[in-house]
Order: C-alpha cells, then structure tokens, then sequence
C-alpha cells in the first residue's frame, strides 16, 4: 500500500473547517414529531432530505462492494468535481493537470475556481503520456492533482497504465469512471485501498440511465470521503434524487437488459458504420459511443442535422 499524507494536499481552510451540524445529525431517531428544522408539516416533501444518504450508501455499497464509509454521493459527477478543486486546490496559487482531449467540465470548474491548468495532451493513440506528466508534476510544485477519464470522452478508449501513474504521483488522481459500466470488470474502485490519494467517480447519469436526476458517485479512503462530506452542502442529494437512484438499484435485471441492448447495438452501428465509404476509421470503444473518423466531418455533420 502506498502511503501519502492527505492532510498535507489539503487547504488549510478546509481542513480547519467545521462542518454544518443539521437538525437531523444534533437528534436522531424517528420517533416523534419533529420541531427541531423549522419544517412545515404539511405535504409529503415537508422534511429535509438525510444529509448522509445512508439508505443509498447501504444499497450502493452491495451493489459497488464497497463499504458504505468509501462512498460519497454527489449532484452529479459535476458536484464531485468542483468539490475536489475546493477542497485540495488554493486558487488563483495551485493548479491542476488534464489530458485533452477530455471531458470539458474538469477545464469549466477549474476556471470557476480560479485554478491552474496544465494541459498534457494524450498521446497519438489516446493514451496517456506518463513520463511528461511525472516530469511537470515534479517541476511544477503547484500541481496539486490529477483528473483522467476512463474509458475517455470524447476517445472512448480506456486508458493503460493508470497503476504507474498511482505508483509515481504523489498529488490526487481522480479516475473519472462515467462509463465503466460499459467494461465493469476495468474499474479502480477495487485499488483505493493499496491508494489513499485515489478517487474514483462514477454516475448514475449514463448506463444507469439517470441523468435526469443528477447523482454522481466518488470511491475513496476514508479520509477524503470524510473531507467530502464536510465541504458538500448539506442536503446537496434531493429526497426525490435518492429515490429515484434506490429505485434504479432495486431493478437490477432492467440496468443489464438495457446495458446488454446498447452495446449490442453499438457494435451493430460499427459494422454498419465500416461498411460505408465515407468512414476512413472506428476506433476502439470501452463506451456507448462511438469515435468515428470521416472523409469530410462538417459536410456529413450538416447533412445529418438537416435530416
Ligand atoms: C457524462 C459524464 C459525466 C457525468 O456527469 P454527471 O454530473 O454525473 O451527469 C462525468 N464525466 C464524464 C467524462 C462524462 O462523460
């Protein structure tokens, strides 16, 4: 197992922080009638949603084989995201890497944050460059972490080699895993204990079908979950949200049904698609979407909007 001393990533104003203590966490039991939240007593949403979403975490934690104490629910992934930058990066002073081309949000929260960004392009093929990444986070002591996607959007390709980026970087790697359902068995989340300075995220919004309701997921050591929850706001997860993700959970048998139809039709589309003139090349997909290069993009883009 690794070692890296978190608290030392961490800003001091968070860690100095002491959390927001709900009505729900300064009393709890369900007997009774509750007066302690100003709530109303009318209606069936009257009461505050539970701040620590122990019904989800539970199921979450059997379906993920997870323990519930490595899971933090998030208002989507985007939550978890801006989260990590205000808990480890000091703005206008710290900095982050990304590996474009990739998913906008880690540069969007960044620049809402007042955050440095090195950009250290993917290689060719799509794939990481290590040895560059390794070398700026080395020159560059502002470098605070790390986000790469996988399997990437907008590549669709998972990434190799993640375990020597563990090994050698010593700030926060964010494993963005919005698709990992697609290929279940590449996961990290079974390494975030040899890692304490791994995250791992995933969503409800893509093969779970959810993104509608906005709840993202982060797998990690204890430690950062802990810094998670006292940054998050409160009832950052709507009772509705948590719901609805129980509901999903419960259904097991649709989320395969329905997984099993897209990648199936997934590779029905390549085939199809590489049977076609104007396709020059398909690229190899760990996602439900494809990388598809053409002989003349914008031509065939217009067309297909106008149809
Ligand atoms: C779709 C997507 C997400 C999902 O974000 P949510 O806020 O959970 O909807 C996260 N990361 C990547 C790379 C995505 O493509």
């Amino acid at each position: 197992m690794k070692t890296v001393d978190i608290e030392k990533l961490v800003r001091p104003n968070i860690l100095a922080l002491k959390p927001y203590s709900s009505a729900r966490d300064e009393f709890q039991g369900s007997e009774g009638i509750f007066l302690d939240a100003n709530e109303n007593p009318f209606g069936t949403l009257n009461r505050y949603p539970d701040p620590h979403q122990k019904a989800l975490k539970t199921k979450l934690s059997e379906v993920k084989n997870v323990p519930a104490k490595q899971i933090f629910i998030g208002n989507g992934s985007d939550e978890v995201i801006d989260l990590i930058y205000r808990i480890f990066c000091e703005p206008g002073k710290e900095s982050a890497i990304i590996c474009p081309p990739t998913y906008g949000m880690y540069e969007v929260s960044a620049n809402i944050n007042n955050i440095g960004l090195q950009k250290i392009p993917l290689t060719t093929d799509f794939q990481l460059d290590i040895e560059k990444i390794l070398q700026t986070a080395e020159a560059d002591t502002s470098v605070k972490l790390i986000f790469v996607c996988s399997p990437n959007n907008p590549t669709g390709n998972r990434l190799e080699n993640l375990e020597k980026l563990l090994d050698n970087f010593n700030g926060i790697v964010v494993a963005d895993e919005a698709y990992i359902d697609f290929c279940p068995e590449h996961s990290l989340k079974s390494k975030i204990n040899n890692y304490p300075n791994l995250i791992v995220m995933q969503t409800f919004s893509k093969a779970w079908a959810l993104a509608g309701v906005r709840v993202g997921m982060a797998f990690a050591d204890e430690k950062i979950i802990s810094l998670l929850d006292k940054t998050k706001p409160p009832y950052n997860v709507s009772a509705i949200n948590q719901q609805a993700a129980l509901e999903t959970l419960s259904h097991p048998d649709e989320f395969e049904e329905r997984r099993n139809t897209i990648l199936q039709q997934k590779a029905h589309l390549a085939e199809e698609l590489s049977k076609m003139e104007i396709v020059k090349r398909i690229y190899p997909s760990d996602a439900n979407f494809l990388l598809v290069e053409v002989s003349d993009a914008n031509r065939i883009y217009n067309e297909l909007v106008q149809k």
